[in-house]
């Protein structure tokens, strides 16, 4: 799960910089009744101010009025929502950076015990976290035993667990 915003992966036009902090403030500018709404992001370097666009010459109307009050109370759950939207990505060329931006929570369970355990794996947001690096967390393994187990088939999941994934998975564990 998310413990606060993650960074904005993108090049800064003042320095050097590529990550941007999400402000979590809105732009909204209105236009013979057409708006305009930015979300604004502070490079993580020198501070300069950077516009992503999130809507463009929408009329008022074609605007959900809780989507406006949100925007205008700059509700921090709508950057949340706004800077994972694909649309908002693309449109912006914007990837996200969530390192220190997520932890695991299992739930109060302390490391399960039993010969077999199956395990579900629910993503609260669309985070690229290694498969393994989880597993290792919440069973209380080292990255090289849960490797191991894996190349053993003692951990089996019908998803590939090289990599990264960012959508739920199960998994058994069999010690
Ligand atoms: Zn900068």
């Amino acid at each position: 799960m998310p413990t606060c915003l993650p960074l904005v992966r993108r090049r800064c036009h003042a320095c050097a910089s590529e990550r941007l902090r999400p402000s979590g403030k809105f732009r909204v500018n209105a236009n013979h009744k057409l708006l305009d709404v930015w979300l604004l992001a502070l490079c993580t370097t020198c501070g300069e101010t950077a516009k992503l666009t999130v809507l463009e010459r929408m009329t008022v109307r074609s605007i959900r009025p809780d989507v406006l009050d949100r925007l205008h109370d700059n509700d921090p759950g709508l950057t949340a929502e706004l800077l994972q939207d694909p649309a908002v990505q693309r449109r912006n060329r914007i990837d996200l950076d969530w390192d220190n931006a997520w932890r695991l929570d299992t739930g109060g369970s302390d490391h399960p015990d039993g010969d077999t355990i199956d395990v579900a794996v629910r993503f609260a947001a669309r985070i690229p976290v290694r498969p393994v690096r989880l597993i290792a967390d919440g069973c209380g393994l080292s990255r090289a035993e849960v490797e191991r187990l894996i190349t053993e088939g003692k951990v089996v999941s019908a998803v590939r667990l090289s990599g990264k994934l960012s959508g739920d998975f199960t998994f058994t564990l069999k010690r």
